[in-house]
């Protein structure tokens, strides 16, 4: 049996070893509190404070603009919050605008937002799985607390109008959070000057560790911590840090975004010649978002006539690791609600399966996956 395949990258990486030696002095020898006065503490501070410059470098941010977290659920999660929170309280308003995209990190959050008063206004995608920003700019108004737009989705790739919708949004001076998860090595992070109120990453995501997330809040937003403890990360999120993860997350930052041109050249050629093999190989397949900027990783599709939980189990025994794309929680699957949104038929929901590629991907591991579909639809 050959080596297995994976080809679920959008749910999570492996670590990187580069990253993983950039953490190795965190679990021995730099042990110390990051708040400590003494010298294991203050040897912790310069690690975290390396960290958070590398980072601010990719950004292009001020470093004191970077927020460590856990992970991209809880960046989001205190981003909108306690920017929605914040504008409340000063009197800036209760609406929050958001897409029909938004990862469940987003919405949820928003979700338990309304149940403490504010008002969701959600802004669905088109067929091609795109938000239309002139829809997405005039559901904007001087009562929006905030807005959220992801940078690209999970599911199908397709990238959003954030350029767009940050015009809009600094017309309005309306705070965007954007949920940047999927975008490292594979698309910009630097905005410039008029970038987003607060930016959501996640390190295992791009070969990083688990449990190591960033949230880059902009100078000068209203923002109001939602964890009471003690005043780490400038009072924007309370806890001792978690060095390791820190660094590991900052070197697989700082390699995905110094690969990405290259990286995002080679995977795009993969997916174009991936695409072509599995249309000409299976009869009827529909590939979601095609029309759309995708990220050159993501490859989303249909083949009507089979159960997504059935394609992935097949090509799980064939030794390669997919996805149905929508989530599963406690090994349950759940439909898309992307697709739903985008307007797919049943059967094409029923149906979906999703290949998302890293680096390891090579064009060998795609011609396995399509000669796999192809026996088990013939
Ligand atoms: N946002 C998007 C687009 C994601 O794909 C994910 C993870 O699946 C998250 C947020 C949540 O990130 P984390 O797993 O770090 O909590």
């Amino acid at each position: 049996m050959s080596a297995r395949v994976y080809l679920d990258h959008n749910a999570t990486s492996p670590l990187r070893p580069e990253a993983r030696r950039a953490m190795e002095p965190y679990f021995g020898e730099a042990f110390g509190n990051a708040e400590s006065l003494h010298f294991h503490g203050q040897q912790a501070k310069a690690g975290l404070e390396r960290a958070r410059r590398t980072c601010a470098g990719v950004l292009g941010c001020d470093p004191r603009e970077v927020v460590f977290t856990s992970g991209g659920t809880e960046s989001l999660n205190l981003a909108l919050r306690g920017i929605a929170w914040a504008r409340r309280l000063t009197g800036k308003g209760m609406r929050i605008v958001l897409s029909g995209l938004e990862h469940a990190a987003v919405r949820e959050t928003a979700r338990s937002l309304e149940d403490q008063g504010f008002d969701l206004v959600v802004v669905q995608p088109l067929a091609d799985g795109r938000i239309d920003p002139a829809r997405f700019a005039s559901a904007l108004d001087d009562w929006t607390a905030a807005a959220a737009l992801m940078y690209a989705n999970n599911e199908t790739g397709v990238i959003q109008p954030v350029s767009e919708a940050l015009e809009a949004c600094r017309h309005l001076r309306i705070p965007l959070v954007v949920d940047a998860v999927q975008a490292p090595g594979r698309l910009p992070l630097n905005f410039g000057p008029h970038g987003p109120a607060a930016l959501a990453l996640s390190a295992h995501k791009f070969e990083g560790p688990k449990g190591a997330g960033l949230l880059r809040l902009k100078a000068g937003t209203l923002y109001q911590s939602h964890a009471s403890g003690g005043g780490h990360e400038g009072g924007a999120r309370a806890g001792t840090h978690n060095l390791a993860g820190i660094a590991g997350l900052a070197e697989a930052l700082r390699l995905a975004e110094a690969e990405r041109e290259a990286e995002t050249a080679r995977q795009g050629a993969l997916r174009a010649e991936f695409e072509a093999q599995l249309k000409a190989a299976v009869p009827g397949l529909a590939i979601h978002g095609e029309a759309a900027p995708r990220l050159c990783n993501t490859v989303y599709v249909s083949i009507p006539g089979q159960a997504s939980e059935t394609l992935v189990n097949a090509l799980d025994l064939e030794g390669i690791s997919v996805s149905s794309g929508a989530a599963c929680s406690e090994g349950t699957h759940t439909e898309s609600f992307v697709l739903r949104a985008m307007a797919a038929d049943d059967a094409q929901v029923r149906s979906a399966v999703r290949f998302s590629m890293g680096r390891s991907t090579s064009a060998d591991d795609l011609r396995r996956a399509v000669e796999c579909l192809k026996q088990k639809v013939s």
